[in-house]
């Protein structure tokens, strides 16, 4: 189980330089983070929506230590924000953040991620469009969910993320199709223990139809965040059942991943947003990357080996 032992590598501080420091890990790095600064990103942001697509952002890094780095990743949103201004791409251009980058983590870190967190939900409605917040560990959703509850007073469509593999996962998906939340679903990126989560793929693939089912009847916007032929044939059917129109839901999946589906996707009608990573601080969105598929990890491994 190669997986657990990449999520793992994901927290350690020696990997990290390993794995920054070998030759060839930018070119299979740009595979799924296509910038580092956001001169990079607003070529990518233009073809995307160019080709019917919809986007949201990311601005990678998570594990900050300061207030201060806390306060670049609000600046570094807030400088991408001003950047899609002139593209009026409106909704079809949204943000996704981890509150952990905006200093949940840190003393005080509740308040201070939410202090962080606001002035970028205010700046994406200046431009008309909105902000998700990203589910990370298990340890920090009850904040995250908070700050969710706390925006959504000002900015109603602020999305938030759960996760099918939690045992959580269901009570909060009917909490949040009942207050009419913009919702993504995702079967779940971290090393979770078994006394929180499920730990076997189809146990969490039965979750993953349990909660798209509740949120597809309920009030809110499902956002399936999955890349996996059978969920999203699932999800289209569950839509249909609940009378949803193409407009009242919609696909997501990451950058890199299964492109050609994004397009067919789109083709067909359906609203399909591509979550679109950038930054410099990528390692730890790149080892996540790795374990949700092995093959990712031989590749790297070959063209260490090969090049290296
Ligand atoms: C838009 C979006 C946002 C996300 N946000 C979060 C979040 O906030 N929190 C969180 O915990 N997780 C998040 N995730 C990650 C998610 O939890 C899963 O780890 C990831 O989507 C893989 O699960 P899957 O549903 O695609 O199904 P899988 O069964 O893992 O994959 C189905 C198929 O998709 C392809 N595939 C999937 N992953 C990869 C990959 N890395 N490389 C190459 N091919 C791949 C393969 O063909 C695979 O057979 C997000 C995923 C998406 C799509």
């Amino acid at each position: 189980m190669l997986g657990p032992v990449i999520l793992a590598a994901s927290r350690s501080d020696r990997m990290r330089r390993l794995v920054s420091a070998a030759p060839v890990t930018k070119q299979v790095v740009d595979r799924f983070i296509p910038g580092e600064d956001v001169e990079d990103i607003v070529p990518v942001i233009r073809s995307l929506a160019e080709q019917g697509l919809e986007l949201t952002m990311d601005v990678v890094g998570e594990d900050i230590t300061s207030p201060a780095q806390a306060a670049a990743a609000r600046d570094a949103y807030l400088e991408l924000i001003d950047r899609l201004k002139p593209l009026e791409l409106g909704t079809r251009a949204e943000m996704s953040v981890k509150l952990s980058m905006f200093g949940q983590a840190l003393a005080g870190g509740h308040e201070l991620a939410l202090a962080n967190v606001r002035p970028v939900v205010e700046a994406a409605a200046e431009i008309g469009t909105t902000v998700t917040l990203d589910a990370e560990d298990h340890t920090t959703l009850d904040s995250m969910f908070a700050i969710h509850e706390e925006l959504r007073k000002d900015f109603p469509q602020t999305g938030c993320v759960i996760q099918a593999y939690l045992f959580r996962t269901e009570a909060d998906a009917r909490r949040l199709a009942a207050s009419g939340s913009r919702v993504r679903l995702v079967k779940g990126a971290y090393k979770e223990p078994a006394s929180v989560a499920y730990q076997e793929k189809h146990e969490i693939d039965r979750a993953y139809v349990r909660i798209l089912r509740t949120l597809m009847k309920g009030k809110g916007y499902p956002m399936i965040g999955s890349h996996d032929p059978r969920l999203i044939a699932i999800g289209q059917e569950l839509a249909h059942q609940a009378g949803r129109k193409p407009d009242e839901y919609e696909f997501q999946m990451l950058y890199g991943i299964r492109a050609e589906e994004h397009l067919r996707l789109a083709a067909e009608g359906h609203r399909m947003r591509v979550y679109t990573a950038y930054g410099t601080d990528w390692y730890g969105y790149f080892m996540r990357r790795l374990a949700e598929k092995p093959a990712n990890l031989r590749f790297f491994a070959r063209s260490v080996i090969t090049r290296g």
